[in-house]
């Protein structure tokens, strides 16, 4: 594991990432409270959680299980929020309610329906977003949209799991201008799909924007960005 978040550098860097997203949520005319920062914070340790959180960071994404219930388990005196952003395979479905705040990365209504049992069975409500694939690239997982469009009907009959929005990881670009388009597209695809009828409360968040590109997305409409090595170093 890294230890460059034990640099003296992080304080000045998350508050620096957090200036950044004010400024991006105002020139998009909202405020910046409606966007929410998600410290990724795999492959660092428990103590680079335990020194973000002392500055105030209480969200953290991580994109593996095991991983991240070992970090979760070492910061249990925390009162964090931990997100899996990962993708997840259908059989570890029931390690997910009660550990996470919330899962990121469904990509598939077997996955959904799984949760859901396991969320059942586990007395829990487990928020999720769907993970949407604009480009359809063979080494990412997530929906094409004929299929969000059925997994977000099935998803109101299923108890246990609440749909709360869409995630996107959209091909690397090195200029972030370049990867605006995508951000544009699965905001307009939201408004596609409100104007068809989906339920708000299933489409209140957007989740997109990392380390390189996180302003250009939330000037498109994020509401979640997932920052990792801008914060905590770059990964080994
Ligand atoms: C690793 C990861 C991130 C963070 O990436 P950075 O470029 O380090 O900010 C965001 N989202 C997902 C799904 C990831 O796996």
């Amino acid at each position: 594991m890294s230890t460059d978040a034990l640099d003296s550098g992080l304080p000045g860097r998350l508050a620096a990432i957090r200036a950044r997203i004010a400024s991006a949520a105002i020139r998009s005319g909202r405020s910046p409270e409606a966007v929410r920062l998600i410290a990724v914070s795999k492959t660092f340790g428990a103590d680079a959680v335990r020194a973000a959180h002392a500055e105030g960071q209480l969200d953290f994404g991580e994109n593996r299980v095991q991983e991240a219930l070992a970090k979760q388990a070492e910061t249990a005196d925390l009162p964090l929020r931990w997100h899996l952003i990962g993708p997840l395979q259908s059989n570890k479905a029931n390690k997910v309610p009660g550990a996470f705040a919330r899962l990121q990365s469904v990509h598939s209504l077997d996955l959904l329906a799984r949760l859901s049992k396991a969320a059942v069975s586990a007395g829990v409500d487990l928020p999720v977003l769907i993970q949407v694939d604009l480009a359809h690239e063979a080494t990412k997982s997530g929906l094409d949209e004929a299929e969000l469009r059925h997994v977000l009907a099935s998803a109101r009959d299923l108890p246990g799991v609440r749909v709360e929005g869409l995630m996107l990881l959209p091909p690397y670009a090195e200029d972030p201008e370049q990867v605006r388009p995508w951000f544009r597209r699965l905001r307009d695809l939201r408004d596609t799909l409100l104007a068809e009828g989906v339920p708000p409360d299933q489409l209140r968040e957007l989740s997109m924007g990392m380390s390189h590109d996180f302003e250009v997305a939330i000037e498109e409409g994020a509401t979640i960005v997932r920052v990792g090595s801008a914060l905590f170093g770059s990964r080994a």
